[in-house]
C-alpha cells in the first residue's frame, strides 16, 4: 500500500510536530502494531501517526472499529456534522472537542498506542472537509456541471480524493488552552477550508471532462487541490500540537498571548440573512455598483475615518456566529459609510444590535428577529453618524448575532412611488470635496436600506 490520502496528509502533519511531542510517543511498533496489510509501510513513529489517520476506514477490523464511533454510538461522519440538512456548528464543535479530549486524556495517562489511535481518528475527521467531495453534496457536481458527453457517467467524487504531500512540513499553532476553545478555532479554520475548496469544484470537473478517462488528468486534480491538502495537514498538526500542550500544560507564552483575542473579521458566520451582502468581504465595502472600495466612514464634524481592517454589513441584515461560549467581551467600532451615501438621508434610522444566545440559534426570520436570549446592545444610527467604539459583555454566549434593521416609514408618511419616479425629480447628490462628502442629498423619499460599516471586531477572551 502506498502513502496517499489521509495517511499522506497525516504523515506530513506528524513531520511538523515539535520534537518534544513526537519523541514522547511510544506506540506499539511490533509487527502486529504496524505491519497490517491495510497499512502503508511503517518504519518509525511519525509514519505510524500518519498512517493511523486511515483509522476511520478500518471499520471492519474489530480492533479499530470503536475509534470510528462517537460517544453516543453513532459513526464519526466523513464530512462535517450536519443537522437538519445544514452544517451544525454545535455538532462540529462538540465532536471536535470530544475527539481532542480523548487524545488529551490518553496522552496524559501515557497510553501512547491509544493516543495515536485517537489522534488518527481526529486527523481523518478534520481532513475530510478540505476536499469538496467531503464537504458538498456530490450530486451537485454533475447537476451544476453536466458532462458534455452524454454517453458516460463518471463518479466525480474520486477526482476530489487527490491528496498531495507536495508542501513543507506545517508549523503548528496553538488552537486553545482547553478542548472547547480549541474546537472553536479549529472548526473556524475548517469552514475557511470548505469555502476555498468549493472554489475548485469547477476547475477540477472541467479538467476531468477534458480527459478520455476520469483518471487521465489526475495529476491536474492533485495540483489544483494541493493548497487544500496543505491546509488540512496544517490543521491536523495544529490539533495534535494543541492536544500535547493541553495534556502536559506546556504552553508557549507568545502562543498563549495570541489566544487572548479573536479577530471576528476572520470568523465564518454560519447564517446570513438573505441580503445584498451575502458574504463578509474582509477590509472592503461594496459600493452601489458592486465594486469593492476601502472602508471609509464618518468621523466627528463631517471628517472621515478609514478602517484598514473590518467589514461592511448591509443595512437590513443579520449575521450569526457560533463562538462556543469562549468569549467574554466584544469590542468594536461602528460607523456609517462616508462615500456610499446615496441611500442616506434625513429618514435614515438604522438599528444595529448585538444579541447573544445559549446553544446554536437556528431560527430564520424575515424581520431579523431571531429570538435570541438577550439583546446586549442596540444603537440607532442616523445618516452621517460619527464612528464610535463599543465594548459589550457577551460572557457565556454560544451564539453571537450582529444585525441591522432599517425600519421603513409607515405608509401614511410615504410618498407615492409614482410621484418620486417622475422624471426630473431625481437630483444627483453633491460630489465629495477633498475626500469628504458634504451635506446629504435631501431626498424626501423613504429609503429602507443603508450600508452599515464596522471596524475591526474583536472578541476578547
Ligand atoms: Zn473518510
Amino acid at each position: 500500500m502506498e502513502w496517499q490520502g489521509h495517511a499522506l496528509l497525516g504523515l506530513r502533519a506528524a513531520q511538523g510536530l515539535p520534537e518534544w511531542e513526537l519523541s514522547m510517543l511510544k506506540p506499539d511498533m511490533s509487527p502486529q502494531g504496524i505491519g497490517q496489510p491495510f497499512m502503508p509501510p511503517i518504519t518509525h513513529v511519525a509514519e505510524k501517526l500518519g498512517a493511523f489517520c486511515l483509522i476511520l476506514d478500518w471499520i471492519y477490523q474489530p480492533e479499530f472499529a470503536p475509534y470510528a464511533r462517537q460517544a453516543e454510538g453513532g459513526w464519526v461522519p466523513h464530512h462535517p456534522v450536519t443537522a437538519g440538512g445544514a452544517i451544525s456548528e454545535s455538532g462540529n464543535n462538540a465532536l471536535i472537542a470530544d475527539m481532542l479530549q480523548k487524545m488529551i486524556d490518553e496522552l496524559r495517562a501515557g497510553r501512547w498506542e491509544e493516543a495515536v489511535r485517537r489522534a488518527g481518528a481526529l486527523g481523518h475527521f478534520l481532513q475530510e472537509p478540505f476536499t469538496p467531495g467531503h464537504s458538498t453534496p456530490n450530486a451537485l457536481f454533475e447537476e451544476i456541471f453536466p458532462d458534455p458527453d452524454p454517453s458516460r457517467h463518471w463518479r466525480l467524487h474520486c477526482c476530489f480524493d487527490s491528496a498531495s504531500g507536495d508542501f513543507p512540513p506545517p508549523k503548528p499553532e496553538l488552537m486553545g488552552t482547553t478542548a472547547k476553545e480549541a474546537a472553536f478555532r479549529i472548526f473556524n479554520y475548517v469552514k475557511q477550508g470548505i469555502r476555498s475548496g468549493r472554489a475548485l469544484i469547477g476547475p477540477v470537473i472541467m479538467a476531468a471532462y477534458r480527459g478520455e478517462t476520469i483518471g487521465e488528468n489526475a495529476h491536474v486534480y492533485k495540483a489544483l487541490l494541493r493548497k487544500q491538502s496543505e491546509m488540512s495537514s496544517f490543521i491536523t498538526c495544529c490539533a495534535w500540537h494543541t492536544a500535547f500542550c493541553i495534556a502536559f500544560g506546556r504552553f508557549d507564552a507568545r502562543e498563549r498571548e495570541e489566544l487572548r483575542s479573536f479577530d471576528l473579521v476572520s470568523a465564518v458566520p454560519y447564517y446570513m440573512h438573505p441580503s445584498k451582502y451575502v458574504h463578509i468581504v474582509p477590509d472592503k465595502l461594496a459600493d452601489e455598483e458592486g465594486r469593492l472600495v476601502p472602508i471609509d466612514v464618518w468621523g466627528e464634524n463631517g471628517s472621515e475615518v478609514r478602517f484598514e481592517h473590518g467589514f461592511g454589513l448591509f443595512g437590513h441584515s443579520g449575521y450569526k456566529f457560533f463562538i462556543n461560549g469562549n468569549f467574554s467581551r466584544l469590542k468594536f467600532k461602528l460607523g456609517m459609510p462616508s462615500r456610499i451615501v446615496k441611500l442616506q438621508n434625513e429618514h435614515t434610522d438604522l438599528r444595529f444590535s448585538v444579541e447573544v444566545a445559549k446553544g446554536e440559534n437556528t431560527s430564520s426570520s424575515e424581520d431579523i428577529e431571531y429570538g435570541a436570549d438577550s439583546r446586549v446592545l442596540e444603537v440607532r444610527l442616523r445618516a452621517g453618524e460619527p464612528v464610535r467604539e463599543y465594548d459589550v459583555d457577551i460572557s457565556g454566549a454560544d451564539t453571537l448575532i450582529l444585525s441591522s434593521r432599517s425600519i421603513p416609514l409607515d405608509h401614511g408618511r410615504r410618498r407615492s412611488p409614482l410621484r418620486h419616479r417622475r422624471p426630473g425629480r431625481h437630483r444627483p447628490g453633491p460630489l465629495p470635496v477633498n475626500g469628504v462628502s458634504p451635506a446629504f442629498p435631501r431626498k424626501r423619499q423613504n429609503r429602507r436600506r443603508n450600508n452599515l460599516t464596522f471596524a475591526l471586531l474583536r472578541a476578547i477572551l
